[in-house]
């Protein structure tokens, strides 16, 4: 099955951006707590980690405030297929941050003026209305690392891709992709 790129749109962190090693950094560099990638085995992080939820909190306003300033790096191989992508078609982006500026300044800064004039971008504010953007956009497939969240859409007819993450592992019957080579490979 091959999917039309025009279709398909994807959520932001930890899917485009490597938010999860941002998290860890910044936890690391300013509160001197050593987190590794093994212990984060839920997506509300407070649920898996011995860290007081304030700092957690602190940390992602961080990341959804300053992007940029953090260092938020793409996921390996996103920039290379978004490129590639936006030769053909427009690259569509979902996400629950709350604000759509800081994030659209770090897609900016990482895909480059020329590609970043494909993007469209919508930002909910909430982890379960993602639908509703999603279809306004006139997408039928997602891609997102929250189980849940892909859950949902394929309950409401969305065909949910999730992106292999060690939080979402088990946690659905849904496709998966490891990867962007593997994501690349569905168009
Ligand atoms: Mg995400």
């Amino acid at each position: 099955m091959k999917i039309n790129p025009h279709l398909i749109g994807f959520d932001i962190d930890c899917v485009v951006a490597d938010t999860m090693d941002a998290f860890i950094r910044l936890a690391a560099e300013n509160y001197n707590l050593v987190v590794t990638p093994e212990q984060i085995t839920r997506f509300r992080v407070e649920k898996c980690l011995d860290i007081d939820p304030v700092i957690i909190e602190k940390i992602f306003t961080h990341l959804l405030k300053t992007p940029e300033e953090c260092g938020l790096k793409p996921m390996q191989g996103a920039v290379d297929v978004l490129t590639e992508m936006a030769d053909y078609s427009l690259l569509n982006f979902v996400t629950a941050r709350p604000d759509p500026d800081p994030i659209a300044a770090w897609l900016h800064a990482v895909l480059g003026p020329e590609v970043f004039r494909k993007v469209r971008l919508a930002a909910t504010g909430e982890h379960n209305d993602k639908t509703e953007y999603i279809n306004d956009m006139g997408l039928k497939y997602f891609v997102d690392d929250r189980a849940r969240t892909c859950i949902q859409l394929a309950g409401e007819g969305i065909n949910a891709i999730v992106f292999n993450q060690p939080w979402n592992k088990g946690r659905h019957n849904l496709p998966t992709v490891n990867n962007w080579l593997e994501l690349r490979a569905l168009w």
